[in-house]
């Protein structure tokens, strides 16, 4: 049977992809809607065929309590209200699958896995391009040394950005600028591809003077993460820099390439081998497939036969974890540790 989703926020990311994604899922179905725009959410009901009765309003999202033909919210409203409404959700006995990043703050994230694990319910961080295939590729390249030891990874997300009214920069909504919105996917991508965990991290952060798109958040991080193995990764991240979403790893014996590696489609995975004094480049065609419909499927799996997400809640403490210290490096000017907790997510 298909696994049945509510979708909770009917913005740019649930109407563009994720519920025209669902419609091509194999394991997971929309059955219903969740907004405060009656006319948006009945035109939306219309075209996917929702019934009357499967719309709800923010005031009465906690009545699918009572609805069996829901199994998972999907949380896709601005980062502060995640918290809130992934708690309301698990009280509603229903799983979760929450949008990046995570929530506001590592505390917050805390909270949303002890109401999920209180509740008996399953619960996943929206982490798409852990189930890309040319990023997992990858990954599987790097775990088995193809291209010798990684040395150093350079990631880059950047893009430009033109609303100062959108609650992207308002930081009581979106918790932070550049770094949780799309620095985050250079930070969750370098330790997914490595299978470590940065122990210290120093960092750089900045804004223009005067840019009505930076009152309140920030518009550039850039920064250092430093791995057990040896391994540095410069990352770096700005809202006002045109469109560039890339990481490279270099290693002894070659490199990998990955550009528009977080974008919604169109990777291109190149590498490079050492060969004498020679290299050999090569491009990997791997197959497109639609990532959130991957993600969505494999958290539908999860539920049909009881295993943990890929990237469950822990996943995205991990990363909040890390990002605060990203931000306390850069006000204080020197690197801050990341010390390994228990309840966090951590490879190696
Ligand atoms: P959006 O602004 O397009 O949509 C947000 C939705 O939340 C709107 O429908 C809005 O009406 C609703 N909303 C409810 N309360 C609100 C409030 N107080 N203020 C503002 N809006 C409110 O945003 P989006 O781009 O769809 O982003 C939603 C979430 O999805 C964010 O957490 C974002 O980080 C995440 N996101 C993830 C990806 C990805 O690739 N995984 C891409 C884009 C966005």
């Amino acid at each position: 049977r298909r696994v049945r989703y509510a979708v909770v926020g009917l913005g740019h990311l649930a109407l563009e992809e994720i519920i025209p994604a669902l419609f091509a899922c194999k394991k997971s179905k929309l059955t219903a809607l969740v907004s405060d725009s009656p006319e948006k959410m009945q035109k939306v009901a219309r075209q996917y065929g929702i019934k009357a009765e499967n719309c709800y309003t923010y005031q009465t999202y906690d009545k699918l309590k009572d609805n069996m033909e829901v199994d998972v919210i999907y949380i896709v409203l601005p980062n502060s209200l995640h918290k809130e409404y992934v708690i309301r959700g698990a009280k509603a006995g229903k799983h979760i699958l929450c949008e990046k990043p995570m929530a506001i703050s590592a505390k917050e994230c805390e909270e949303m896995i002890a109401a999920c694990n209180k509740a008996n319910v399953k619960l996943m961080v929206a982490y798409r391009i852990q189930y890309q295939p040319h990023n997992r590729k990858l990954r599987d390249l790097v775990k088995d040394k193809t291209f010798g030891v990684p040395k150093f990874v350079e990631a880059c997300n950047s893009q430009s950005s033109a609303n100062p009214a959108h609650w992207r920069h308002k930081i009581a909504l979106a918790g932070g600028g550049a770094l949780p919105d799309i620095g985050l996917y250079c930070l969750n991508t370098t330790r997914f591809i490595l299978g470590e965990e940065p122990t210290e991290v120093f960092a750089y952060q900045y804004s223009t003077p005067g840019n009505p798109l930076f009152t309140e958040v920030e518009e550039l991080v850039s920064w250092q993460m430093r791995f057990p193995s040896g391994v540095i990764a410069n990352c770096s991240t700005d809202y006002n820099v045109h469109e560039s979403r890339r990481y490279r790893v270099m290693c002894d014996r070659g490199w990998l390439n990955m550009d528009k590696a977080y974008a919604y489609k169109g990777q291109k995975l190149t590498t490079a081998k050492a060969d004498g004094k020679m290299e050999k480049q090569e491009e990997i065609g791997l197959a497109e497939i639609n990532q959130f419909g991957a993600e969505m499927d494999h958290f539908s799996e999860c539920i049909l036969k009881n295993k943990r997400p890929f990237t469950p809640g822990e996943e995205g403490l991990q990363d909040h974890i890390i990002m605060e210290a990203i931000y306390k490096s850069a006000k204080e000017g020197k690197p801050a540790k990341i010390v390994k907790r228990a309840d966090a997510n951590t490879h190696g």
